[in-house]
């Protein structure tokens, strides 16, 4: 996502709006428990500041996370406040300033790290997700299995070998 700052620029102080789209996907590794399969839009104004530009926006869009549960995938939506300045390569001075180059800010690699920050350190589908079976893997948000049961004997088994020590029958 680039956006056109040429005559931002060319008056001392002033506004523009923006509104952008882009994919992000292709920052997202294999290794990652969430995609990016969809365009984010970024909107907001910047502003101009004797060359350092002020950036304020709203990132909208949405994520795939897998629930760390039951592993099936979910869209989770994104509403991301954004704040950035940016500073001309020329007049940087090497602090913590984005830098632009040109008439154009390149806003991708910030808009990925706003959103990394929002994923969530545990992703759960519904708060009240089921998982799945630890023994015969199925979704137990969708089906049930006879797992439970026996689990349920195992917890009688101790008993069962008590009645088997005493001669009980069961
Ligand atoms: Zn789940
Ligand atoms: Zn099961």
């Amino acid at each position: 996502m680039r956006i056109d700052v040429g005559a931002l620029l060319e008056q001392e102080s002033g506004i523009m709006d923006f509104a952008v789209d882009g994919k992000l996907d292709e920052f997202v590794t294999k290794g990652d428990s969430w995609r990016l399969p969809w365009s984010v839009h970024v909107e907001g104004t910047i502003s101009n500041s004797d060359g350092i530009l002020n950036m304020k926006g709203i990132i909208t869009g949405a994520i795939l996370l897998r629930c760390d549960r039951c592993l099936e995938t979910f869209v989770w939506p994104l509403f991301i406040k954004l704040e950035e300045e940016f500073a001309h390569t020329a007049v940087s001075d090497g602090d913590v300033l984005n830098i632009y180059e040109g008439n154009y800010l390149d806003i991708d690699s910030i808009i990925y790290n706003d959103i990394v920050l929002e994923i969530p350190m545990k992703s759960l589908c519904t708060l009240e997700c089921k998982g799945l079976c630890q023994k015969c893997g199925v979704n137990l948000n969708y089906q049930r299995c006879e797992c439970e049961r026996e689990n349920a004997d195992i917890r009688l088994a101790g008993l069962s070998n008590w009645f088997d020590k005493n001669g009980g029958e069961r």
